[in-house]
């Protein structure tokens, strides 16, 4: 059983989360932590969730509550929330984990993990999702099987229509783990006009669909001469990146302290 408590609780993913905790017979629920502007909304995460029997008290200062939680799984989408709660977790002399799925971190917040991280163990990723963690491992071993053996390759992805950047940032990090593994350093985007010879073999094409409601599909396509691979992970609701962040909770507790990834608690390293 691990005692979880959840920052950010009141957002999207905080409910999320809280949910899927809470129908989890090895998590417990413990606590949610809000910013001052909101925690007072609702009193217990129960509340906020429609569960009258869940009374884990809401609060903005996690110190009211450390003793109860072994992992904060942190889902504010306040990096400055992030590192405080993390200062304040690499001080506690129990070691309790920390599972981060805040996006947006700088270098500099990110070199302060680091450092921090040598105290209690965290696990840091800006994807949860287990099956995209093992897509790029599946891209990975199969760029490095198919390289210089005559395979082009090419991205595709589709997001809905509200999404806001293209290529997504999962296609981003897909093409660069093919870089890595490949050597190739050529990226052709939405691919268009005259190729007299051809498709150049040195590069990797990439090409964002938008259009419905598609959470995410993301395909890695090795194309050869009478052959095909293709990887692709298909997203069918946000609970995807929930699930990924209660995995790590239950994983992160009483390990050594470090900075970890999904990488790690998928046991994909
Ligand atoms: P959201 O805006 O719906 O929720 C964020 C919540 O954080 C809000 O309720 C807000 O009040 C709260 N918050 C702000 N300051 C706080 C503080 N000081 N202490 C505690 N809580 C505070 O956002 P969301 O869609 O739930 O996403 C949250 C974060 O998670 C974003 O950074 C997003 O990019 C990231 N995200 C990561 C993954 C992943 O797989 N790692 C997946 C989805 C979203």
């Amino acid at each position: 059983m691990v005692r979880v408590a959840i920052s950010g609780v009141m957002g999207r993913m905080g409910r999320t989360i809280a949910k899927l905790g809470y129908e989890d017979r090895d998590v417990e629920i413990v606590a949610g932590i809000e910013s001052p502007d909101c925690a007072h909304s609702h009193d217990t995460v129960g509340e906020l969730i429609g569960v009258k029997e869940l009374k884990s008290p809401i609060t903005s200062d996690i110190s009211e509550v450390i003793d109860l939680l072994d992992v904060l799984i942190e889902f504010s989408n306040s990096p400055e929330a992030v590192l405080s709660h993390a200062r304040l977790l690499a001080a506690d002399k129990n070691k309790k984990g920390m599972v981060i799925g805040t996006t947006g971190l700088s270098d500099g917040d990110i070199k302060e993990l680091e450092e921090l991280s040598k105290d209690f163990p965290v696990v840091f990723a800006p994807n949860m999702s287990i099956g995209v963690n093992l897509l790029f491992k599946l891209v990975e071993e199969a760029a490095k099987a198919l390289k210089d053996k005559g395979f082009d390759i090419e991205v595709v992805e589709m997001h809905h229509r509200f999404k806001k950047d293209a290529p997504s940032g999962t296609a981003v990090k897909i093409v660069d783990i093919l870089k890595k593994a490949t050597g190739i350093e050529k990226v052709v985007y939405g691919r268009q006009g005259d190729y007299p010879e051809g498709r150049p073999s040195d590069e990797i094409g990439v090409f964002a669909l938008r259009g419905g409601d598609v959470v995410g599909d993301h395909t890695v396509i090795f194309a050869g001469l009478g052959e095909r691979v293709e990887l692709t992970h298909k997203a069918g609701s946000r609970d995807i990146f929930a699930r990924g962040a209660i995995e790590a909770a239950k994983w992160v507790k009483d390990k050594p302290a470090g900075l970890y990834d999904m990488m790690d608690v998928l046991g994909l390293r």
